[in-house]
C-alpha cells in the first residue's frame, strides 16, 4: 500500500452491498403520520420543531418558554422551566379526554390467564400504588428499584413512581442477587418492588428470594433499602421478612383511589437505568422527564405511524430493557395506544405463541428484535403460516443490527410483503429512536436504519473527526443534543464526559461503527469494541454476519477476531444453523468439514476472500444479554482459548458451557 492510499485507509470497510429496496405503497403513505414535510420543518428550524413537538404531544402544568438550554454541555437542559408529570401524560389526560374506557393493556400471561386494563382502570391502580408508595416513605426524589416479571404491575409501578416524581431504575426479573445489589446500592434505592414469582417456559420460578439475598448484609454492610413490595403472582410459598416485607395487594386494597400527582419540573429525574452490559460493565444511565417524554411520544407516533383510534400495538421488549421503558410503558401510553403485554417466552407452550397472539389480538404494529427474528427463522416459516396475521400493517426492529436476510423473512413471512418495516437505531443513552425510516415516506433498504429522524443530527466520521463520503466507512455520531438524551451517568459526571464526549471533542460517540452507502443512507456496522484488524483492513462484525445469515443453512451467526500470528487477528465464525441443515448434520455424524467449507466459500463470493473466516464453529446457542444482544466478547474469550469474562447481565449461564464443550467435543 503506497502512503497516499494509507491516508485514506477507510476507518471501517464497506464490504456488503444491497440494492434491494422497498417504497411506501401509495395507500400507506396517505394515511400516514410522517410525510416529507416533517423532514423540511425540522430542518427549518430545529428547536421550534421539537418545540412544537413538546407542545403538541405532551401536557405540561405550566409551559415552557426556552426549548433548549446547552450552556453546561454536555449535560442538556430541555424545555426546563416547564413543569410537567409523567404519568398523568401516560394516564389521567386520556382519562379527562373522555378515553377513560380505551384498553391500555391487554395482558396475555403465559399459562393463559389474561386481564384488560383501560386507561380508567390504569389510573384507578397507578393512584392507589403511589398512595401506598407514600404510605410506605417514598418520597419525590427517593430511587425505587423495580424487579419484576412482564405483568402489568410492572408498568404500574413505574407510573406511580413517576407519579411521585421519584426515579425508578428496573432490573431485568432474572438477573443474579448480586446484580441486584450493585444496582440497588449503585442507585441508594430506598423500595425494592418485585413479585413472588415469574412464569417461563412453562413453570412459575421464584423472584423473591433473590430480593432477600441480595439485600442480606454484604460485608456487614446492610442494603439501603427500606422496604419490599410484593406482588403475588404465582401464589408459590413466599418468606416475607416482618417490618420490611409488605404484600402489594394489601398495601393498595387499603389505599385511596385519588392521588394528585406531584407535579415536577421538565429536568426532574424520571428514571435511572442500567445498560444492556453487552461491552462491559453495565452504566447508570440517566434520564429527566419533559424532553424524554416528547421524544418518546414523538418517535413512537412517527415511526410506528400509530393510530390511538384503531390500532392494536405489541412492542416484545422486557421493561427492563430500555425499549420496554420508551415503547412499552412511556411512548404507548402517553399516546394513548392499545398495546399487548405478554409475559412469556416465544415457544411456551409452542413455537407459534407469538402468532397465535398476534391473531388473537388483532396486532397491527409489531416491534421487536433481531434475535427473535432470526430464532423464528431458525423455527421455520410454517409455523407463523399457520395463523393469521393480515392485521399486521408495521413492522420494527430494535437492538442489533438486522442481517438482510431476517430483515427480507420478517417482511415476507410475517409482514405478507406488505407491511413497511422500520430498522430503528437507538440506545438506552439515547433515550428514544434516533435513526429509523418513515413507514410512509423512506423507500425501505433491508439491514439499514438508514436516516436521522426529523430533528436529529448524526453522521459517520472517519478517526480525524471528518464526515466520511457516501460509500465511506467510520464512526456513528449525533452531532446536535437531542430532547431523549441521557443527562449522565448516575453519580459520575466524569464517566460520563469520558465514556461519550471525549473520543471527539463535543460531539457524542455512540461506540458503535457505521457507513454511508451511496444515497448517503446510513448502516449500523456493530459495536467498534468488536471491530477486526486482519492484514491491515479492518472488518466489522455485522457485514460478515450478514453474509453468513444469507445462506440457507445459516439462522444466526456471530463472528469475532481473534489473535493471530500472521494476520494480527483472524476471523472466528460461530453459527447456529436452521432446523433442517441443523438435522442434515446430525445425520452424518456431526461432521462440520463439509459445511464450514461451504460457508468459507459463500463468504467469499458475497463480500471476498478478505473476509472468509479461518475458522467457522456449529454452536447450538449463542451468548447473549437478557435483552438479546449477542456478547462477542465472550466469544472473543472462547476463539483465544481464555477463561470467559463478566457474564453477569447473560441471559442463559448455562450457553457459555454448551459452546466450549462443543468445541472440545471430538469429531
Ligand atoms: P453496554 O453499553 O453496557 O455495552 P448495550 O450497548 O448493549 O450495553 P443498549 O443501550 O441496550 O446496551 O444497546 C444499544 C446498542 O444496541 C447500540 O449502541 C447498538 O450497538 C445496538 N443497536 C440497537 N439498535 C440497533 C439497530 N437498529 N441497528 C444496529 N445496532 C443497534
Ligand atoms: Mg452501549
Amino acid at each position: 500500500m503506497t502512503n497516499e492510499a494509507a491516508a485514506h485507509e477507510p476507518s471501517l470497510e464497506n464490504l456488503l452491498h444491497e440494492n434491494r429496496s422497498f417504497p411506501p405503497s401509495a395507500e400507506f403513505a396517505a394515511q400516514a403520520n410522517g410525510t416529507p414535510d416533517l423532514y423540511a420543518d425540522a430542518r427549518a428550524d430545529r428547536l421550534a420543531f421539537w418545540s412544537r413537538q413538546a407542545t403538541e404531544l405532551v401536557s405540561w402544568r405550566k409551559p415552557f418558554t426556552e426549548v433548549l438550554d446547552w450552556s453546561q454541555a454536555p449535560v442538556a437542559r430541555w424545555f426546563a422551566d416547564g413543569t410537567l408529570n409523567a404519568c398523568w401524560n401516560a394516564v389521567d389526560r386520556h382519562v379527562v379526554a373522555g378515553h377513560g374506557d380505551r384498553v391500555a393493556i391487554h395482558f396475555e400471561g403465559e399459562p393463559g390467564d389474561t386481564r384488560t386494563l383501560t386507561y380508567a382502570d390504569l389510573q384507578r391502580e397507578v393512584s392507589r400504588a403511589a398512595n401506598a408508595l407514600a404510605a410506605l416513605g417514598v418520597h419525590t426524589g427517593d430511587r425505587v428499584v423495580i424487579y419484576l416479571p412482564m405483568i402489568p404491575e410492572a408498568v404500574i409501578a413505574m407510573l406511580a413512581c413517576a407519579r411521585l416524581g421519584a426515579p425508578h431504575s428496573l432490573v431485568f426479573g432474572g438477573f443474579s442477587a448480586d446484580a441486584l445489589r450493585s444496582r440497588i446500592d449503585d442507585a441508594g434505592a430506598r423500595l425494592v418492588i418485585t413479585a413472588d414469582g415469574g412464569y417461563r417456559r412453562g413453570a412459575a420460578t421464584a423472584l423473591k428470594p433473590a430480593v432477600d439475598d441480595a439485600l442480606a448484609p454484604r460485608d456487614g454492610v446492610e442494603s439501603t433499602v427500606e422496604h419490599v413490595l410484593v406482588v403475588r403472582r404465582t401464589g408459590q410459598e413466599t418468606a416475607m421478612a416482618e417490618h420490611r416485607d409488605v404484600w402489594w395487594h394489601e398495601a393498595t386494597e387499603v389505599a385511596d383511589v385519588q392521588h394528585e400527582p406531584v407535579w415536577v419540573e421538565a429536568e426532574h429525574p424520571l428514571f435511572i437505568l442500567y445498560t444492556s452490559g453487552t461491552t462491559g460493565k453495565p452504566k447508570g444511565i440517566l434520564h429527566t422527564t419533559g424532553g424524554y417524554l416528547t421524544q418518546a411520544a414523538y418517535t413512537h407516533r412517527y415511526v410506528f405511524d400509530l393510530k390511538p383510534e384503531t390500532d392494536v400495538y405489541w412492542c416484545t421488549a422486557d421493561v427492563g430493557w430500555v425499549t420496554g421503558h420508551t415503547y412499552v410503558t412511556y411512548g404507548p401510553l402517553v399516546n394513548g395506544a392499545t398495546q399487548v403485554m405478554y409475559e412469556g417466552t416465544p415457544d411456551t407452550p409452542h413455537q407459534g405463541r407469538w402468532w397465535e397472539i398476534v391473531e388473537k389480538y388483532k396486532v397491527s404494529i409489531l416491534y421487536t428484535a433481531p434475535t427473535a427474528i432470526r430464532t423464528c427463522m431458525k423455527w421455520g416459516s410454517e409455523v407463523p403460516a399457520k395463523f393469521d396475521l393480515s392485521s399486521l400493517r408495521v413492522l420494527g426492529s430494535v437492538g442489533e443490527p438486522i442481517n438482510p436476510e431476517a430483515w427480507m423473512w420478517y417482511r415476507r413471512v410475517i409482514g405478507g410483503d406488505r407491511c413497511p418495516v422500520v430498522d430503528t437505531w437507538w440506545q438506552t443513552e439515547t433515550g428514544a429512536i434516533m435513526i429509523s425510516p418513515l413507514p410512509g415516506v423512506t423507500h425501505a433498504k433491508p439491514g439499514s436504519a438508514q436516516v436521522p429522524l426529523p430533528g436529529i443530527v448524526a453522521d459517520v466520521i472517519d478517526d480525524e473527526g471528518k464526515p466520511v463520503p457516501d460509500g465511506g466507512g467510520g464512526y456513528l455520531v449525533l452531532t446536535e443534543p437531542w430532547p431523549a438524551m441521557l443527562r449522565g451517568i448516575w453519580g459520575d459526571l466524569e464517566r460520563f464526559k469520558d465514556t461519550y464526549w471525549s473520543r471527539f471533542p463535543d460531539i457524542y460517540f455512540a461506540g458503535d461503527g457505521a457507513k454511508k452507502d451511496e444515497d448517503g443512507d446510513v448502516w449500523l456496522l456493530g459495536r467498534v469494541d468488536d471491530v477486526m484488524n486482519v492484514s491491515g483492513h479492518r472488518l466489522s462484525t455485522t457485514e460478515i454476519e450478514s453474509a453468513l445469515v444469507s445462506h440457507d443453512a445459516v439462522a444466526e451467526a456471530a463472528v469475532v477476531g481473534a489473535l493471530d500470528e500472521t494476520t494480527g487477528q483472524a476471523v472466528v465464525a460461530f453459527v447456529i444453523l436452521r432446523g433442517e441443515a441443523a438435522a442434515a448434520l446430525e445425520a452424518t455424524g456431526g461432521d462440520q468439514d463439509a459445511i464450514v467449507a461451504q460457508l468459507r466459500d459463500h463468504v467469499g463470493k458475497q463480500i471476498g476472500p478478505i473476509a472468509k473466516p479461518k475458522r467457522i464453529l456449529v454452536v447450538p446457542e449463542l451468548p447473549k444479554t437478557r435483552s438479546g444482544k449477542i456478547m462477542r466478547r465472550l466469544l472473543r474469550d472462547v476463539a483465544e482459548n481464555r477463561a470467559v469474562g463478566d457474564a453477569t447481565t447473560l441471559a442463559d449461564a448455562s450457553v457459555m458451557a454448551l459452546i466450549s464443550t462443543g468445541l472440545n467435543k471430538p469429531k
